[in-house]
This record gives C-alpha cells, structure tokens and sequence, in this order.
C-alpha cells in the first residue's frame, strides 16, 4: 500500500506553487525590462539579415547583452552551411527622372547586385503572357531599366488596421475539425508560370538591364524580398521593390505612351560568410537525473533587411529574453535546464533550427536519433507578430493537453485558454514537430502582422510593448512548470523516424 502512495504522488502533470506565478507576474508586469530590450534588438541592432555583417554584428551585441543579464552558457553555435553568403545594403537611391522628377522609398532585393554607381536610363516595360512573347524584347533591354509587371491590383480594404481575436474566433480554433480539416494542404503550382518566369529570369540574365523594378508593398512601403544567388555566382542584376503605388504609376505612364525614366543609385556588398549561427543561452538544471533535459524556447534573430524586424521577430526574442530574465532574477532552480535559442536563417528556409535539429537531436543521414531527442521536454517558439498569447497550437499531439492543462492555471486570468488540435507552419517549431517532438508555437492576437511583416515598416512601432510583457510572464511560466514537473510530454508514437 505504501509503494502505492508513492507512486501516486508522483502524478504526471503537477502545478507550481501559486506564490511563485505571483513572483513571476510581478517582476514581468513591475519590474519590466521589455522596453528597454525591445529599443536594443530593433533600434540598436539594426536589420538582421541571415549571414550579413548586420546578422553577426548584432550576434556580437546580443551576447553581450545575454552575458550582461546574468544567463549561463552563452554562446554563438554554428548550426548549418550557408551558400547564399552574406548580403549587406549600403546605399539606396531611387528615382524617377522623366516625365518628371520623385524620389521613392524603394529598397533593393537581397542578394540582388549594384548599379556602376549613379545611373540614369529609360524604362522598358515587360509584358508578356508566354515564354514566345519574350522574343521582342531580345537586343533591346541592354542600358534600359526593366519593369516587371504589376503583379496584383490594389484593392481597397474594410477590415481594420489591427485586431484582435474574438471569443468566437478562439473557440473555433479549439475544435478538433479532422480529417475535413484544410490547414497544411497545398496548391500543386502552375507549370506554365514557372516556365514564363524561369525564361524571364535567363532573358535577364542575357540581356544586362541597367536594373529590374518590381512591385510589392502598399501605402508606399516596398516589401522585402530577395533573390537566387548563391556564392561563386555571377553578381546578379540590381533588382529593386517599389511599393505599388510608385510602381503602378510607371507602370501606367508607360502604357500611355509617356516616356519614363529613373536614376538610381544602389550599393550591395556580398560577403563569403557562409554560415548560419544560432546564439544559446541557459539557465542550468540542477536536478542529478534530469539537469540534461531540456526544456527550449526561442524565436528567430534574423529578419529581412528592410525595417528592424521588429514584430517579425523581435518581438520574439524580446519575449524570451524577458522570459529568461525574469525567471534568473527570481534566483528559480530549474530541476531540467532552460535553455534559450536565438535561431538564424528561419526567413531563408529554418536554417538555425534545422542545423539545431540536425547537430543535437536526430541525424537524417544516418537515420539515427542523438542524445539530444530522449532530452528534449518541450520547446516553446513565437514567431507570429507581437501580439498577445492567447494559448498553444499543440500539432495534433493529444498527450501534450494533460500538460498544458496542468500549468495553465495561474495564465488563465491573463487570457491564456485555448489549446488548439492544429498544426501550424513556417517558422521554428516545425524543425522539431517533424521529428515528433513535443514543439509548439503560440496562438497570438493578429494585430497590424500582416501588413506590416516582410516590409520597411516593420520597426519598433509595431511592437506592442503590453502584449510582449504578458508574453514574457507566460512563457517564463510554461517554462520553469515544463522544467520541474516529474516527467515531459512524451513523443508521438511512431517516432523518431526520418522525416524527409
Ligand atoms: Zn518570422
């Protein structure tokens, strides 16, 4: 009988002690760092591009900063090979100079290549519906500047700037809507404008315009993206975004018969640094048997080169760094160690957390698992905006609920209730999720995400600062619950296996 209450005090899901959620919300909602450390990754760090100077000099300050906070262990970790290289903008000049004169805000692709300093030329617009339209612009594009085509019509909007979910919105992602489920289905593609753009792309590359101009980005803010390159390739053609509006009126001007012209003045270095680093900060574990557990949370460092990255994703690493900082200034001794991840390269294909995945958990060219996957508990990602935790997408894991359920307790009163069957993709917990680990990302109010991500305006003013405080508190409270309850979220049966 007595062996019987042992084992039954040994229950699998237990709540920390509700003094301790005081402490946390205390220092999280009183004590709160996250402005200053919002102003230090948008402001100071600057764009965060995967493999520029701007992603390894803000490498450098970020350690610093982790180091200065007091965290354990904190390191850069090379974590996989890069071949697009480093990428860095150094000057962006813009106009157009005929039928007359206006600056625009423009902002060059990466990994796109420079103008022999400051050119002057007409514009050329290219049309074509098929690969055999193509033929007339042979011979003709060489000193010109190229316009692609609009790519879509503005259209006018009636939903709001910003919002925030709804009850009903929040219950619906709570039911379970297998097998007639939608999400992670994909279009097949279409051949034909693959193949209009591939031969677009060698017309290009024959041709030599001056540069190229696109389309992408409304209310006058240029998207950004980038182009295929990687190093040991011929410099690519400068190509440059406009927004759709300065883009749209070229566009039009041309196709009434004026004749439109541009200067332009762009500067791209290209650096040889082909490696994506994440950085790795931990509060250790101090329980004998399970110190080597891991319970990981993270958020990608990069961003795209336009703007500071501030909802995508500062507004993560903010989230977890206060989380980390909040739980060490509580002096908390975590039975499994807490470990903080920083991840490189998510915008260019999850190159940060692949590279973790692959050096530490589950080797896919030898089909074999690593230390790592039995000592991996649960791994907690943010990368949809700065808006407000409102509970876990938990990847179809039904073993994960008993857990959640267990912790959530003192979150609840913040809004932090819905656990959704779903599964959601692109960004960092998907490097896990596919080897069956327990890796979840967070159901988060919308906000402005989806019109300010990818773009220029993506700064410390989409960051919004109350969100990411409760953020932190949630996190650093899943967390250290995740670290000191007496077992982890088991794998999903089957696994592990290759997953490619
Ligand atoms: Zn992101």
């Amino acid at each position: 009988m007595a062996t019987v209450g042992i084992c039954s005090m040994l229950q699998a899901q237990i709540s920390q002690p509700a003094e301790l959620a005081y402490k946390v919300k205390n220092e999280a909602f009183n004590q709160s760092q996250v402005d200053s450390i919002a102003r230090f990754m948008t402001d100071n760090l600057g764009p965060r591009l995967a493999a520029s100077k701007m992603k390894l000099r803000a490498e450098e300050k970020v350690v610093d900063k982790l180091k200065a906070l007091g965290f354990d262990n904190v390191r850069v970790e090379f974590a996989s090979d890069f071949k697009k290289g480093g990428w860095d903008n150094e000057k962006n000049y813009v106009a157009m100079t005929a039928p007359y004169y206006c600056s625009f805000a423009a902002n060059p692709k990466a990994w796109s290549g420079s103008t022999d300093g400051l050119v002057k030329a007409q514009c050329i617009l290219l049309e074509a519906n098929d690969t055999t339209d193509l033929a007339k612009y042979k011979g003709k594009l060489g000193g010109k500047i190229v316009l692609m085509p609009p790519t879509r019509e503005y259209e006018l909007s009636f939903r709001p700037m910003a919002k925030r979910y709804t009850d009903e919105e929040l219950a619906e992602m709570s039911k379970d809507t297998r097998p007639n489920n939608s999400w992670g289905r994909r279009g097949a593609g279409n051949p034909a404008a693959k193949a209009l753009r591939n031969a677009i792309d060698s017309l290009i590359k024959l041709e030599a315009p001056l540069a190229v101009i696109v389309g992408d980005g409304t209310f006058n803010i240029p998207g950004s993206r980038g182009v295929n390159y990687k190093v040991g390739d011929a410099e690519p053609v400068p190509e440059i975004v406009l927004p759709l509006e300065d883009h749209g009126r070229m566009v039009r001007l041309i196709k009434s018969g004026e004749n439109v012209e541009m200067e332009l003045d762009v500067q791209n270095t290209f650096t040889d640094n082909q490696k994506i680093n994440n950085i790795i900060a931990e509060i250790p574990g101090t329980d004998p048997k399970l110190k080597n557990e891991v319970v990981l949370i993270g958020a990608h460092l990069d961003s795209w080169h336009g703007g500071t990255g501030g909802a995508d994703n500062a507004s993560g690493c903010i989230t977890m760094i206060e989380a980390m900082r909040i739980l060490k200034s509580l002096g908390v001794k975590p039975r499994r160690t807490i470990r903080l991840a920083l991840w490189g390269g998510e915008e260019q294909g999850l190159y940060g957390s692949k590279g973790y995945a692959r050096n530490n958990l589950f080797n896919s060219d030898e089909n074999k698992k690593l230390p790592g996957y039995d000592d991996f508990a649960l791994y907690l990602n943010m990368d949809f905006g700065s808006g407000k935790f409102k509970g876990v997408y938990l990847e179809e894991n039904d073993m994960a609920y008993p857990y959640f359920e267990a912790w959530k307790q003192p979150l609840v009163s913040l809004g932090f209730d819905t656990f959704s069957p779903r599964k959601v993709g692109s960004t960092d917990h998907v490097s896990f999720s596919r080897l069956g680990l327990p890796a979840y990302q967070f159901i988060q109010d919308p906000l402005d995400y989806f019109r300010a991500y990818h773009t220029t305006m993506d700064t410390y003013e989409r960051l919004s600062l109350n969100d990411l405080k409760v953020n932190a508190a949630i996190v650093a409270w899943l967390a250290y619950s995740a670290a000191m309850d007496n077992t982890h979220i088991p794998v999903k049966p089957g696994f592990p296996k290759n997953p490619d």
